[in-house]
């Protein structure tokens, strides 16, 4: 009888909390953010085979988004995006560091604040410092294991590179989240791997590629990067299958939605350039994988997606309400097979405002200095209000490699992406001083040990022109054009 009585409360608890929503029947929330991993080195993507049989595994069991795109080349401003939701105009981080523009704002709603209100446990574990607290990171989280705090100078040296105790191996943040994140649920849990951002914290000798070590004149390891690349994503790859294992042990995985992205790839040399910062596909075209929980979803979507679609997709499996003014749109019609408006995607690199960007300084780099992409699949429009004939446009599906600049050819599309663009308003007409956030010495100090040196900034005048004929003045960031009705289009004076 006693049995029967409890089987029976139970069964009216559990439908109770199905029916309010309650925290019984809330999804945990797994994030998984890789920093500077390219969707073409994730092996599920078909380029190099047996590099990630963990990701490979998630995929297998959830939704693999073909083509998605995050909003700018550097760590901050896409981590920003994909925790908000919002295009970088709107979330408001545009620079990794300058006076201001760095910080998101304390009123914008994140995925922490968000499930923390709905009774969320939330945890995030870092791997290195361009997610710190130091950038606005922290709200919403109960346990934060940033590494904001735990910077020095390596005992014995003065070098100025990337600095091995301002981050942490996969294995060592695997081991933080199996020791923070506990056995409560529902938990949202964001965890940000980094190995492959940088060759001074290498994997275990057995996964280094077959190469001699080559040492550059600071004693650090030169080896051939694209060997040395795969190898760090093999690594950490094992890592996530090993976190993901222990998850499962203890019952923390069944009713649980995994996401994993990354914040930007990293060019190989592709475009004579071997790092981020750049809006080319070898810098923004990231992987994303989500899987859901009871959803027998299409396994590969083509259509062109983007990480601020992370942000109200999770909300829309988890049964959470997404704040208002979002501008990704959730991917559930995809996941389930159904066709959706198509999405258009933006993305830039603020750099010219940026201390720590150093386009400047470089001759090759110095169209780079301010990038603005919009992106209509296949047509990718990467626009330069420096030097406007420098910009750039590729039919992506007919030109993957963005080797054939179609923007002095194809007219049509250049002026309809301008106009999307100029609409989307995504322009930063000045550099960031000092209004509420002022520099911080130690986040100064921090990024020096990081290998970051800060070069100055560069101060140009702009005007306001009709993205269609870019000679009709407008005198005004927020006049529309008397002709083409559209908001205007920055340009050099
Ligand atoms: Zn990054």
């Amino acid at each position: 009888m006693i049995r029967i009585h409890t089987l029976l409360a139970a069964l009216v608890a559990a439908f109770f909390a199905a029916c309010s929503g309650g925290d019984q029947a809330r999804p945990n929330v797994i994030l998984i953010t890789l920093d500077t991993v390219r969707a073409d080195y994730v092996s599920c993507y078909g380029v190099h085979p047996g590099l990630t049989p963990s990701l490979d595994a998630l995929a297998a069991e959830g939704t693999r988004f073909d083509m998605a795109v995050s909003t700018a080349g550097v760590t901050p401003v896409s981590h920003a995006s994909i925790l908000t939701g919002l295009n970088n105009q709107t979330h408001k981080l545009r620079v990794l560091s300058a006076p201001s523009g760095y910080k998101l704002p304390d009123d914008v709603p994140m995925l922490s604040t968000v499930l923390a209100k709905e009774g969320y446990r939330t945890v995030a574990v870092h791997s290195a410092f361009p997610v710190s607290r130091n950038f606005g990171f922290q709200r919403g989280f109960e346990v934060f294991e940033d590494m904001n705090t735990q910077m020095q100078t390596l005992p014995g040296s003065t070098k100025t590179q990337w600095n091995v105790a301002t981050q942490r191996r996969s294995d060592d943040t695997t081991d933080v989240v199996k020791r923070v994140l506990g056995d409560e649920q529902p938990y949202f849990l964001w965890i940000h791997y980094w190995d492959p951002h940088d060759w001074n914290l290498t994997p275990p000798a057995e996964y280094m590629p077959p190469k001699e070590v080559v040492l550059d004149e600071n004693g650090q390891i030169r080896r051939p990067a694209k060997e040395l690349y795969a190898a760090e994503i093999k690594f950490q790859d094992s890592q996530i299958g090993r976190l993901m294992a222990d998850l499962k042990a203890r019952g923390l995985l069944e009713n649980t939605i995994v996401v994993v992205t990354a914040d930007h790839g990293q060019g190989l040399m592709e475009h004579g350039w071997a790092a981020h910062r750049l809006v080319y596909q070898e810098q923004i075209h990231v992987p994303l994988i989500v899987r859901v929980p009871g959803v027998k979803p299409t396994p590969v979507v083509k259509d062109l997606v983007r990480t601020i679609d992370i942000f109200p997709t999770i909300l829309d499996f988890a049964g959470v309400k997404a704040p208002k003014g979002v501008d990704g749109r959730s991917l559930r019609a995809l996941m389930e097979g159904k066709s959706d408006e198509k999405r258009l995607a933006f993305a830039d690199q603020i750099n010219g405002y940026d201390w720590n960007a150093g386009m400047k300084d470089r001759e090759e780099r110095k169209y780079d200095q301010f990038l603005y992409m919009a992106f209509d699949w296949p047509w990718k429009l990467t626009y330069r209000p420096l030097h406007p004939e420098q910009s750039e446009l590729y039919n992506v599906a007919e030109d993957p490699d963005e080797a054939n600049n179609l923007y002095a050819v194809d007219n049509e599309h250049a002026i309809r992406l301008r106009r999307e663009l100029a609409n989307a308003r995504p322009w930063v007409p000045g550099p960031y001083a000092g209004k509420g956030q002022t520099p911080d010495p130690e986040k100064a100090r921090a990024l020096a040990e990081l290998g970051y040196t800060e070069g100055e900034t560069v101060d140009p005048t702009w005007k306001w022109v009709c993205p269609e004929d870019t000679v009709t003045d407008l005198g005004e960031m927020t006049a529309r054009c008397p002709k083409c009705k559209t908001l205007p289009l920055m340009i050099r004076h």
